[in-house]
Order: structure tokens, then C-alpha cells, then sequence
């Protein structure tokens, strides 16, 4: 998958309308299309990644990733009561999306173990 025909890499380059909470150089906050609680976030790191198992060696990708995820947890208020971040990755983890992202979700209590 090329960033021209990546939802997410179109998303970041403003091709593809999304509501935006936060930006960094090398991070992106919006709203997901379709939330599964009443704050759903995905957090996607800038440059094209296609999940979490091709990080490899590139550990620098995870700390905007996360500081940005929590920063924007904050934002939203969700740190009393708590949120919870989801990273799919592959066909068992339920990652439907090509391009890495983390789900912020908060607003509602969770279940676990998860579905
Ligand atoms: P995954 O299943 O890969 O972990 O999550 C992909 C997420 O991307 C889903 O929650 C889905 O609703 C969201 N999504 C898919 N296409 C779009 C889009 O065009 N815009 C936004 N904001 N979210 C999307
Ligand atoms: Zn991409």
C-alpha cells in the first residue's frame, strides 16, 4: 500500500476530510468515522506504517504515538475516570485499517476480556 491509496496517509495530507483534535510533526488525533463510544480517537503516526508488527526497530514511533494518545485523553477530560487504548494489529487483532493507529476510547465503562 503506497500513501496515495492509504485512508490514513490521505488524512494526514488533508486529501480526505476528518475532524481533527491534535497535531504534532509526527502524530495525528481525529475522530474516528464510526464510534464505538462516546469519545472514540485514532492516533496515527505521520509518515506511512502499515501496523504495529513493521515498527521493527524503529522504537522512535511509539513515544509521539503514545504522548499524543494521552495528551489528547487529557484534553478531553478522561483522565479521572479513564479510558482505554486499543492497537490492532493483523487479521486475529481485528485491524481492518492499512495504516498504524491507536483507539482512544473513553466515556463509558469497558468490559473486559475484550470481544
Ligand atoms: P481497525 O479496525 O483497523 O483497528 O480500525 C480502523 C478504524 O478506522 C475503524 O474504527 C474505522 O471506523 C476507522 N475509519 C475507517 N475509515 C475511516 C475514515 O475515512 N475516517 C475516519 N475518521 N475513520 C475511519
Ligand atoms: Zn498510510
Amino acid at each position: 500500500m503506497t500513501p496515495n491509496d492509504c485512508i490514513f496517509c490521505r488524512i494526514a495530507a488533508g486529501e480526505i476530510p476528518a475532524r481533527i483534535l491534535a497535531r504534532t510533526d509526527s502524530a495525528l488525533a481525529f475522530h474516528d468515522l464510526n464510534p464505538q463510544a462516546p469519545h472514540h480517537v485514532l492516533v496515527i503516526p505521520v509518515p506511512h506504517i502499515s501496523g504495529a508488527a513493521a515498527v521493527g526497530s524503529e522504537t522512535e514511533v511509539w513515544a509521539p504515538l503514545m504522548s499524543l494518545a494521552t495528551e489528547v485523553a487529557r484534553q478531553l477530560g478522561l483522565d479521572e475516570k479513564g479510558y482505554r487504548l486499543v492497537l490492532n494489529q493483523g487479521q486475529d487483532g481485528g485491524q481492518s485499517g492499512g495504516h498504524l493507529h491507536v483507539h482512544l476510547l473513553g466515556g463509558r465503562r469497558m468490559s473486559w476480556p475484550p470481544g
